[in-house]
């Protein structure tokens, strides 16, 4: 650029045969447009390099996370911020169901509003993308990819996510300004982004499938008691966030120890495995449910009082009573005591999720051993725990 100037210049020199101040004069005017150009090119790499750190410090956060929600809120929601976008969706494959299973066990809310879309083969997205996209907003090409937006962005980057040949998805960037994602835009930053963003998710989707295993009771298959102390904080959270009743209830078979005692060890496995499956089937899929140690359970019930813990208790101790379980050809039946307590959120003081935690489980524990010593196969109520201890 400079040599090119001076060029100018000099010919300009040679062929009018300036003065030696008009000569001066034009170098003066060419060096200040020099420097305005110099000025401009340096803001441009200034603003560069904010925008590489930017990118670097929202690539180090995603990096660092080690959950699979951490991990899809900070690229929906911290994305946005980041990149400076108006609308920022992710597709994932979930054909097992396993993601929305764990997103779930998180009690991860999941509508899409929130710009995550499970594609589980049966879904509403037909197109899938293998090749990125990147230009103006068409409709029946991007459509699927920004469902239930309230403003269509003008322009797109669809980039695909895959990991070892394996297909995860797409991680869709949307703007207003139709020039912001245009065709000709370079495709390195595309494809660094792509590779970051699927290497995470990959990690994420291995983390949580160890997990998962990790909270899994191997006799019943049902949660264990890590799971439980690991959500209840969660489910308390929520329930203060919501203003909605958490309810807890505390399960124990009655004389196991004779199950044992007459039909041997596996026919007590056996018993545990069915009453276990038993009350899980009575519950709903997004209730917490954990053999909490021996032949004892707990479920959390969010979004249910008092009265209706001690129905569904009462209809829990019914169909268990009712089980005809067959252990080496005898038919035995077992009951199971039911202590039940439930949370209510008030407004007025703040609390610590752990010891309401700890204060739930006591008071439905404390209500399991009344109805032992009111005779067993009942159910009885813990009564209402409250943010503050004596309310
Ligand atoms: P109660 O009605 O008072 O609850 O009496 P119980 O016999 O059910 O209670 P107790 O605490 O006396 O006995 C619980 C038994 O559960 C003792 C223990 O050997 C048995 N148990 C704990 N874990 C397992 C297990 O994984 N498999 C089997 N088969 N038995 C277990
Ligand atoms: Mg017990
Ligand atoms: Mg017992």
């Amino acid at each position: 650029m400079i040599e090119f100037f001076f060029k100018e210049l000099l010919g300009l020199r040679d062929c009018l045969n300036y003065s030696e101040n008009n000569l001066e004069e034009d170098l003066t005017a060419g060096l200040i447009a020099l420097q305005s150009h110099l000025e401009t090119m340096l803001e441009r790499v200034q603003k560069n390099s904010a925008i590489l750190q930017k990118f670097q410090a929202f690539e180090i956060r995603l990096l660092k996370l080690n959950s699979l929600p951490g991990t899809i809120d900070h690229l929906l929601e911290e994305g946005k911020n980041y990149f400076d976008l108006d609308v920022i969706s992710l597709c994932l494959i979930d054909e097992t169901g396993e993601i929305a299973k764990t997103l779930n066990n998180y009690g991860y809310s999941r509508s899409s509003k929130n710009g995550l879309i499970l594609v589980d083969g049966k879904g509403p997205l037909k197109s899938i993308a293998i090749e990125p996209y990147v230009g103006i907003y068409e409709h029946t090409r991007c459509a699927d990819f920004f469902p239930q937006i309230e403003k269509q962005p003008t322009s797109v980057a669809i980039i695909p996510l895959s990991r070892h040949g394996k297909y995860l998805g797409t991680l869709n960037l949307g703007s207003y300004q139709l020039d912001r994602f245009a065709d000709n835009m370079a495709t390195d930053f595309i494809e660094h982004l792509s590779s970051v963003v699927s290497i995470c998710l990959e990690n994420n989707l291995h983390i949580e499938e160890i997990r998962q295993v990790s909270y899994i009771d191997a006799l019943t298959g049902v949660n264990n008691r890590r799971f439980l102390e690991q959500r209840i904080d969660e489910e308390l959270k929520r329930s203060q966030r919501n203003a909605e009743p958490l309810s807890c209830q505390f399960f124990d078979i009655d004389f196991f120890k004779s199950v044992n005692d007459k039909h041997g060890h596996q026919g007590g496995d056996l018993v545990l495995s069915l009453v276990a499956a038993t009350i899980k089937h009575q519950l709903r899929d997004n209730d917490v449910f954990a053999r909490y140690g021996g032949e004892e359970f707990v479920a959390l019930l969010s979004n249910i009082d008092e009265a209706k813990a001690l129905e569904i208790a009462e209809r829990i101790r019914k169909a268990i009573q009712t089980l005809v379980i067959a252990i080496n050809d005898i038919s035995i039946s077992v009951t199971v005591s039911i202590g039940v307590s439930t949370y209510m959120p008030d407004s007025a003081s703040i609390s610590i999720e752990g010891e309401i935690a700890a204060r739930l489980i006591k008071s439905a524990d404390f209500a399991l051993y009344r109805a032992k010593h009111n005779g067993r196969n009942r159910v009885e109520n813990g009564g209402v725990v409250f943010n503050k201890q004596g309310l």
